[in-house]
């Protein structure tokens, strides 16, 4: 008899974060780390009922993380081989124009997500590796990857399309696809429910803000645009990304700052956004930045906001009118300030933010508009653990 649980894996470059939970429940058995692969200091950390426990030393390679992680699976209680974990979830950040719904996992399904390594090469590599490893360590269990770009896959040609040469384009994959997906999903099922409607009635903008960032137009319940484009680049200002500029820079810094291909990959991915402008990526560091009288910060938050308030005129013109905002990942679920400033004298088009909602200390979805306003404003946490858990779930009981 399968216990019904199911183990996510989200594997980046030089960490792995996972999760065994229920796909019914939400019900969280084990969750972990491993960072730091490939470096002389590696670490795990593995939270499971209610005990913490950690591993130091070297981790030389995804399979070596994991195999650590499974053995303090085996030490707090849960043995995954034993315990017959029922599908194994996989987030893969780029599913290109091949992959638009979760996909049984097979080598042929592994290639593919390689070769879509050119559209993410610093995600899919990574991605594979956390298959690979837990292919080998689990190959009995059947292995589901669910993709960051799928929920966007529909959107409508005016705008995924870049106004670029339309061979240049079709040669090279050159299109918008969109990421955070499973996020704008999960967030924007959730805020239907909460104000009791059908998903297909609703006209929603939804504000992913953690580290990376974005925002989503949906229109009863499928999306008409979003901020990311080919790559996680493009859109809002993000903890280490810019976000959009003028595509003119690039060349320009090419030709006049020394830098090649690779420096200016560096500069827009890791070295821009916040941190470029102000020196930290953290909000909470930001704020105490801000509070200290530091302009530079100051700026940045700034910029911040402006970008937000860009997109949300856009996209409210774009749907004609949204029933509701939500905001959720980090920063949307935990920084009053971002979302009252992004909403800020709004109340001609209906919006507004209830002072005492907005700062309320509460952890669950709910609204922070004030109760008679016509757009709903929301807070709603993401979850795309559970998320992926159920598409995995979900996948494995269709086979
Ligand atoms: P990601 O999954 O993209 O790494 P998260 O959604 O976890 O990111 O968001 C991480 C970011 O959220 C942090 O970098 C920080 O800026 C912000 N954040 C987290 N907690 C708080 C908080 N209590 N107040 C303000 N910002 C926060």
């Amino acid at each position: 008899m399968r216990n019904d649980v199911v183990l996510v894996v989200n594997s980046g470059s030089s960490s792995i974060k996972y999760q065994l939970l229920s796909p019914k429940t939400g019900e969280v058995a084990a969750s972990g780390l491993v960072e730091r692969i490939g470096e002389d200091t590696g670490g795990i950390e593995h939270h499971a009922g209610g005990r913490t426990v950690e591993h130091h030393g070297p981790i030389t390679d995804h399979t070596a993380g994991l195999r650590l992680a499974f053995d303090m699976f085996a030490e707090t209680g849960h043995d995954l081989a034993a315990a017959s974990v029922t599908a194994v979830g996989h987030r893969v950040v780029h599913g290109g124009e091949v992959f638009y719904e979760p996909t049984l996992i097979d080598d042929r399904v592994v290639e593919t997500i390689s070769r879509l390594s050119t559209l993410a090469p610093l995600h899919n590599p990574a991605n594979v590796m956390g298959i690979e490893a837990v292919r080998a360590l689990l190959p009995e269990v059947p292995q589901v990857a669910v993709f960051d770009t799928a929920f966007f896959h529909g959107l409508p040609d005016r705008s995924k399309t870049y106004a670029i040469d339309a061979k240049v384009a079709a040669a090279h994959g050159i299109r918008r696809y969109g990421f955070h997906g499973t996020s704008h999903e999960y967030v924007s099922c959730v805020a239907a429910e909460l104000l009791g409607r059908d998903p297909e009635s609703v006209n929603q903008i939804v504000f992913h803000l953690g580290n990376g960032a974005s925002a989503s137009a949906i229109r009863g319940g499928r999306p008409v645009d979003t901020t990311m484009g080919l790559t996680p680049l493009e859109g809002l200002v993000m903890g280490t990304r810019s976000g959009d500029l003028d595509p003119g820079i690039i060349p320009h810094l090419m030709r006049t700052a020394d830098l090649d291909v690779d420096g200016v990959d560096r500069l827009l991915n890791r070295d821009s956004g916040l941190k470029g402008m102000s020196g930290v990526n953290d909000f909470r560091e930001l704020r105490r930045l801000i509070d200290s009288g530091d302009r530079a910060a100051r700026l940045a938050y700034d910029v911040y906001v402006h970008r937000l308030r860009r997109y949300l005129g856009a996209y409210l013109i774009e749907l004609g009118g949204a029933d509701a905002i939500t905001f959720t990942a980090g920063v949307g679920e935990n920084s009053p300030d971002v979302r009252a400033d992004a909403l800020a004298d709004l109340t001609r088009f209906g919006i507004a933010v209830d002072p005492a909602r907005n700062t309320a200390d509460e952890r669950r979805a709910r609204f922070i508009s004030p109760p008679d306003a016509e757009v709903a404003v929301l807070v709603v946490p993401t979850n795309e653990e559970l998320a992926i858990a159920r598409a995995a779930a979900a996948v494995v009981a269709a086979h």
